[in-house]
């Protein structure tokens, strides 16, 4: 059994009266260990797709297909159900960390949260295992930090911390949504190298958002290439890379060189 298990995936908003279809029947597998990009030029539907996952998208979606996590179907899944999926078992990294922190709050406060929450731990063992998360993450000089606010920390340092986040409640499956795009270079590779040391050291599962091919020959296993709201092309990422069949993965990889 896949660890994620998306068949004919299909979303369609409903705007003025009208239902226009965005996903147009998706389908693909995140095996336990394995690491999935979905490519594509944006709005080809890749963010909406990862989100359905867990039901996090708008009431203006329909949304058909099967969506299973570890066997359980996501889709018309109860808030009772998904509050556990997303609690303990799949985690977010978005693009741009700003908008997912608390401004108001101190990483502490917000990492500690999530550790109440999920993990029931109290006391002192909450500020251990912060610690141990920020350095994880490769937060320098944690015992300083952790009280820091959003804005005092650099962009790649707050992507640190929400990888922290993610990683506080001990998910089976991370699914990542361009979580590099909004950083320069350099910060880039060291977030990437991160990810890569989950992956290697962990076991980690990811579903790997991006538009960079680059990254995607580098980290994935499997490769899903998508255009307007279709899967044209997928399989092991050496073999798309060198063999593409699809004229638009074609394009892609001649765009890139
Ligand atoms: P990508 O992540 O590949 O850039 P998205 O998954 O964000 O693309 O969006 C795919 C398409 O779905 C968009 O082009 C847009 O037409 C539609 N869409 C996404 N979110 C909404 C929304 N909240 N309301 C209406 N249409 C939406
Ligand atoms: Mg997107």
């Amino acid at each position: 059994m896949s660890l994620l298990d998306v068949r004919d995936l299909r979303i369609a908003f409903r705007q003025d009266g009208q239902l226009t279809e965005a996903v147009r029947g998706v389908s693909f597998t995140v095996e336990k260990g394995e690491t999935v990009a979905l490519v594509g030029e944006s709005g080809s539907g890749k963010s909406i797709t990862a989100l359905s996952t867990v039901s996090l998208l708008p009431d203006s979606a329909e949304v058909s297909g099967s969506v299973t996590y570890d066997g359980a179907q996501m889709i018309g899944a109860d808030e009772r159900e998904l509050r556990r999926v997303r609690g303990n078992d799949i985690s977010f990294i978005f693009q741009e960390p700003m908008t997912s922190l608390n401004p108001l709050h101190t990483i502490e406060k917000q990492l500690a949260e999530s550790i109440r929450l999920h993990q029931g731990l109290t006391g002192t063992a909450v500020r251990t295992r912060i610690l141990d998360l920020l350095e994880k993450v490769g937060i320098q000089d944690a015992e300083s930090r952790i009280g820091s606010f959003p804005h005092q920390l650099s962009g790649g340092q707050r992507q640190r911390v929400m990888i922290a986040m993610a990683l506080a409640n001990g998910p089976e499956l991370l699914i990542a949504d361009e979580p590099t795009t909004a950083l320069d270079v350099t910060i880039q590779a060291q977030i990437l190298e991160l990810l890569a040391d989950l992956k290697r050291d962990e076991g980690m599962s990811m579903l790997f958002i991006t538009h960079d091919l680059g990254i995607v020959r580098r980290f994935a296993d499997r490769v899903c290439v998508m255009q307007q709201g279709e899967i044209v092309e997928t399989g092991p990422v050496a073999e798309i890379f060198d063999r593409p069949q699809h004229p638009y993965t074609k394009m892609l990889l001649a765009a890139e060189s």
